[in-house]
């Protein structure tokens, strides 16, 4: 396989660009693996970790469609470490620290930008709460700046800052280094490093069941590809969870609901940093290309379908016309969706399952993007090692049964709202 390096680009250039290997392979389907995992989002981290920190070699990864075609390629691609609850801190903190060096890692440009979060404030309630949030995170030694309007004003020009605006703006929390990170790039830079140390990515393979050994332990998968055995089977399927783990008898306390996300025609840069316009759900940030890429609140309703309606996107956009109101001529050229496999309290689920040989990694929200090197990190090591890492034992399946959830936002059990 290529290494990649300017020397590869420069050699490769020279000579007409026939040199590039293949990424990955196309393999056949083994009759059996040590570990099978479902999704090639956080599955094919997962399956890079196992392999490099644990040693584990004979993976597959099977997802029914295309390598990053679910919401790891269809996310507005912001990694961030501004949670303050005890679980949550750690682990998001820890994902932070991956992605500072993942693209070296790896061997591929991920795109890593830490071009800095500001969370607005619009009423004194939400100003002293970011001010407690920004406390917490900088007493577990994560970056947290609390800017009042003025220096906000200094820094972020563009906002309509009129004391008559419909929420008008109080200040700000700002993460530094949270940012942005080119999210199909993710898909391929982990699947690429999985290929190498020989997992098999296995694309267009659906699980449509589980094979199951006679005390119920599950010992591999049916797939539209044929029956797969497997020592170990880690479920991460996102806003398909619930179905799959149906097929096995499991309920699990999720629920799905689309995300749309939105981008607009190109313009001059304007936004060199992540917005989030939490009182009128709108959140901001520009590509390279010049794109707004921007986003908003679930459409509200349960769907499979990766794609909303228009009545979201016209709430979206308002938003956004609100806050940055020299956008308002600006054109809307793509937008789709995600399906979001939503938490009772907003918080991810990485554990072993009630059943023998299943592993859950589902219930990410709208927020398992920032998640996917700690998730796969930390999914790998309760996969190889049985028990949980410090970073994931919060985040069971059965804290909604012990009645220990962890609600970040507070809202209480109501999945759309997270
Ligand atoms: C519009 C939008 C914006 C977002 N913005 C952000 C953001 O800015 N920052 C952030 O941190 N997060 C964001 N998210 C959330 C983030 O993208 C997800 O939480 C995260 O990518 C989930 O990763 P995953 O691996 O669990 O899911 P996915 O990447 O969806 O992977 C699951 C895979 O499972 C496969 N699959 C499903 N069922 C089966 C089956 N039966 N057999 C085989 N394969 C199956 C699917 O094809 C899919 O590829 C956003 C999401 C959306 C939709």
């Amino acid at each position: 396989m290529t290494q990649y390096s300017a020397l590869a680009v420069l050699r490769n250039a020279l000579s007409g660009n026939t040199g590039w290997t293949r990424a990955w392979r196309d393999p056949e389907p083994k009759p059996a693996y040590d570990v099978v995992i479902i999704g090639s989002g956080h599955g094919v981290a997962t399956a890079y970790y196992l392999a490099k920190e644990h040693g584990i070699r004979n993976i597959a990864v099977l997802d029914k469609g295309w390598l990053g075609g679910g919401n790891i390629g269809r996310n507005t691609t912001i990694i961030r470490s501004n949670y303050m609850l005890d679980g949550n801190t750690q682990f998001y903190e820890w994902s932070m620290k991956l992605w500072e060096g993942l693209s070296h890692e790896i061997n591929f440009n991920t795109m890593v930008s830490h071009r800095g979060l500001y969370n607005l404030a619009h009423t004194p309630g939400q100003w002293d709460q970011m001010a407690r949030r920004g406390n917490i995170m900088r007493l577990n030694g994560i970056d947290a700046e609390l800017f009042t309007l003025p220096e906000l004003k200094r820094r972020v020009r563009y906002l309509d800052y009129s004391p008559t605006a419909r929420f008008p703006i109080y200040g700000a929390l700002h993460q530094p280094r949270a940012g942005t990170v080119r999210h199909d790039a993710v898909a391929w830079g982990y699947a690429r490093a999985a290929d190498k140390l020989g997992v098999d990515i296995i694309q267009n393979c659906e699980v449509t069941g589980f094979l199951r050994d006679t005390a119920g332990r599950v010992t591999g998968v049916s797939t539209t590809r044929g029956d797969i055995g497997a020592g170990k089977v880690g479920m991460a399927v996102a806003g398909n969870s619930s179905l799959l783990a149906d097929k096995v008898g499991l309920k699990l306390p999720i629920e799905s609901h689309v995300l749309q996300a939105f981008v607009s025609e190109p313009i001059k840069p304007l936004v060199d940093h992540v917005i989030t316009f939490g009182a009128g759900h709108f959140y901001v940030s520009q590509s390279d290309k010049g794109g707004l890429v921007f986003g908003g609140d679930l459409d509200g309703y349960n769907s499979y379908a990766q794609r909303g309606n228009l009545p979201t996107v016209e709430h979206v956009v308002t938003e956004g016309k609100t806050l940055i109101p020299q956008i308002a001529r600006v054109k809307l050229v793509r937008s789709w969706g995600g399906i979001m496999d939503m938490s009772m309290d907003g918080s991810p689920i990485i554990c072993k399952s009630p059943i023998d040989g299943l592993y859950l990694n589902a219930g990410w929200c709208y927020g398992g993007f920032k998640a996917t090197p700690a998730s796969g990190w930390c999914f790998a090591w309760t996969i190889a090692k049985d028990v949980p890492h410090e970073f994931n034992a919060k985040f069971t399946l059965d804290r909604f049964r012990r009645g220990v959830p962890i609600d970040e936002k507070g809202q209480g059990p109501v999945p759309g709202w997270h």
